[in-house]
């Protein structure tokens, strides 16, 4: 009888069966990919090319039978799970080594209900597919700034989007969950129906099992006034200032994005990116003192239909690459900060590397702390350092880039950290997951976890451990 062996969450391998991985095959609509098929290695590959784990079997879902045929199996003996929604995650937890992966790439559907203003998308879709059929009606809500990443782990992790001022987070408009948990059943979380799992699903990541749908609450969203301003370094401080100072003073409808990249034409550049959710030439008028400042060396800002602002940056962020990423939310930027980033760019070991300063604020830091597992909501601005770079020669001196970049500006953040921008923290561990949450949080997520996932089969993720 020939066998398949899988590692399980105790660290030891469980010899399956062919029956089995047989019996679970014919239980599926979609398809179970073992190594040596066709579309395995297609289907174990994710965003960030640093990472290259073969899971013992790959889940490709068509739908939610398939998600519960899946954790029921995986469940039943322990296996190691990793769940994938858009495989942006940098850490690479949406595959696992010698164990399940759970791959609902193909549950991409998204269902938009125009008078209701709502819409309701499977736990595989992107934020390219969300955008493509909400706009379609005019209608858009908080999402992910590049197309391919998946709106479930964005989501779930909170969801930091050009619209947050105007509408919240991306996890600030979720309706309700639909919901595999451990145990294999599905659930529904809202604010009626198991409010403290909607609560948990609400920044707490993926936790609590399987989401299988996700629905949003839509806004209208028209041509926006968008684009971006170029700065060459020289400049950058100053440029910085003017921006910061009007980010502190800008209306909720403002999306704005400071960022130092390396151009293809203009080479290392700080790059002001700005998003005006409301008539254009309220946005132009805006804009118009930080568009004087220079001047730039590019200005391309426009009216720009709200889809094609989500799909702008997608080219400077492609798969494949080998990306180490560290961040921290920041108390404040002043001058001495900008001058560090300015700085640690120039000394940026490969032209992929960037740093992003996001402004949070408007109605994503108005909505009360308590109302969601998300936690760093009042927190002015997050800082993003992105190692980036080609070949595995470079991984060194990037990722101690990266480390030195984030250490150098540690006395100007918060405690706290996006639990989306964590990679596998394998130095600071627990104590990343901590600083994402706070420990009050920590300890009302793990009281969650120990309902719906006593034995953590869900741990491929930054992980909240069962409280006891
Ligand atoms: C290029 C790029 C751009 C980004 N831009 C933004 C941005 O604009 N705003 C922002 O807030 N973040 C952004 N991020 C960070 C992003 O939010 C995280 O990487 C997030 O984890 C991606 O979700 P995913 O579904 O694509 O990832 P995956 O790697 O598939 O999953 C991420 C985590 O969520 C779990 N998970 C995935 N799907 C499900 C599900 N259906 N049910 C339960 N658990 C699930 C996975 O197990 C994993 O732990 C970006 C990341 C990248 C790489």
């Amino acid at each position: 009888m020939s066998t398949l062996t899988i590692a399980t969450n105790g660290h030891s391998i469980a010899t399956i069966p062919s029956e089995s991985i047989d019996a679970l095959g014919a239980e599926l609509r979609g398809r179970l990919l073992l190594p040596g098929d066709a579309d395995y290695d297609e289907a174990r590959r994710v965003w960030n090319g640093m990472i290259d784990r073969r899971p013992a079997m790959i889940v490709r879902c068509a739908g939610v039978s398939d998600v519960m045929a899946a954790v029921r199996f995986a469940g039943a003996q322990d296996l190691v799970v990793a769940v994938k929604g858009g495989g942006h995650n940098i850490a690479g937890n949406a595959v696992c080594q010698d164990g399940v992966m759970i791959d609902l790439s193909p549950m991409r559907s998204v269902y938009v209900d125009p008078q209701a203003r709502t819409a309701r998308a499977e736990g595989g879709a992107t934020w390219g597919d969300f955008d493509a059929a909400t706009q379609a009606f005019g209608l858009a809500t908080t999402g992910g700034l590049i197309s391919t990443t998946g709106v479930a782990g964005l989501t779930l992790g909170g969801g930091i989007g050009w619209l947050m001022g105007s509408y919240g987070l991306a996890c600030d408009n979720v309706l309700s969950f639909d919901v595999v948990t451990a145990s294999g059943a599905p659930v529904k979380a809202s604010a009626e129906q198991n409010p403290e799992l909607f609560w948990g699903l609400k920044g707490g990541g993926g936790n609590f099992g399987v989401v299988t749908s996700f629905e949003f609450r839509l806004f209208p969203v028209a041509p926006l006034f968008a684009g971006m301003l170029l700065h060459p370094l020289e400049r950058a401080v100053d440029a910085l200032e003017r921006f910061h100072a009007f980010v502190q003073e800008a209306p909720d409808e403002v999306g704005a994005l400071a960022g130092f990249v390396t151009a293809p034409d203009a080479g290392p550049v700080l790059a002001l990116i700005l998003v005006y959710n409301g008539p254009v030439e309220d946005g132009e008028r805006l804009f118009a003192p930080l568009r004087a400042f220079g001047p730039p060396i590019l200005d391309n800002l426009a009216a720009t239909p709200y889809r094609v602002i989500q799909t702008m940056f997608d080219a400077g962020a492609p798969a494949g690459l080998r990306n180490y990423w560290k961040s921290s939310f920041l108390k404040a930027l002043p001058r001495d900060a900008m001058k560090i980033l300015v700085e640690r760019f120039r000394q940026a070991p490969s032209p992929r590397c960037k740093m992003f300063v996001e402004c949070i604020g408007g109605e994503a830091g108005r909505i009360a702390r308590e109302d969601t597992a998300f936690d760093h909501r009042h927190s002015p601005f997050n800082l993003l350092i992105l190692g980036g770079w080609e070949t595995e020669s470079g991984d060194a001196q990037n990722i101690a880039w990266t480390r030195e970049t984030w250490k150098v500006m540690q006395p100007f953040a918060c405690e706290g950290v996006y639990v989306n921008y964590l990679n596998e923290e394998t130095d600071e561990g627990s104590a990343r997951v901590e600083a994402a949450y706070g420990p009050q949080k920590l300890a009302r997520l793990a009281a969650l976890k120990a309902r719906y996932d006593p034995g953590n089969l869900f741990r491929m993720n930054q992980n909240v451990r069962p409280s006891a």
